[in-house]
């Protein structure tokens, strides 16, 4: 498994270790049947945003910030989130300490019902540099979720981002989508920043 999205200067691939891969499909099937339970027997013991948002989910108290900042902050933040609402993919949002860009997104599998992917954030960003980042990655995830046909694979993907986004490199892409969504979610921020 190969990083294919990252983001700061020239982009590159990393791997990731399929213990990595592993690890997040252990985690991945518990929080679906809690949060489909836990809304159906008790609303008052989750908060809003574990509620509302099961398919877009925090691994880490940085990234469930991240995400409170955006829904609160930034319409378009607030609007990507329901968009991945409505598609079949589960996005794993996490903070890793030792990702040398500010954010990547990492294609993990399409289980033919639904699409996994794992948005990580790089140290050293501020609440807001995250936040734009997280949007911009987020926004990458949409655009493999509602990918007609469904991205299955690494070579798909590759295929997907040279149909609607441009190389930067060999076997890594960009898509302007991702860059706008980022300037705007930037703008919205420090929009709100002023109002405040
Ligand atoms: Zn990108």
């Amino acid at each position: 498994m190969f990083c294919l999205l990252k983001h700061e200067g020239r982009l590159k691939k990393i791997p990731v270790s399929s213990g990595l891969v592993v690890a997040i499909f252990g985690y991945a099937d518990r929080p679906v049947a809690v949060a489909q339970s836990t809304m159906s027997v008790d609303q008052n013991s989750v908060t809003p945003f574990d509620d509302a948002h099961a398919r877009v989910r925090a691994l880490d108290p940085f990234c469930k910030q991240i995400v409170g900042t955006g829904l609160r902050r930034s319409a378009t933040f607030a609007g990507l989130v329901d968009d991945l609402e409505h598609h079949n993919v589960i996005v794993y949002l996490s903070l890793d300490q030792s990702l040398p860009v500010r954010a990547a997104l990492t294609f993990l599998v399409n289980t033919g019902q639904t699409t996994y992917v794992h948005v990580h954030i790089g140290p050293r960003l501020s609440l807001e540099q995250a936040t734009a980042a997280m949007a911009h990655e987020l926004r990458h995830a949409l655009e493999i979720a509602g990918a007609s046909p469904p991205v299955t694979n690494q070579h798909e993907l590759q295929d997907l981002y040279r149909s609607i986004g441009f190389g930067v490199g060999a076997g890594e892409f960009e898509s302007l989508a991702a860059r706008t969504t980022e300037h705007q979610v930037r703008q919205e921020l420090s929009i709100s920043r002023r109002g405040e």
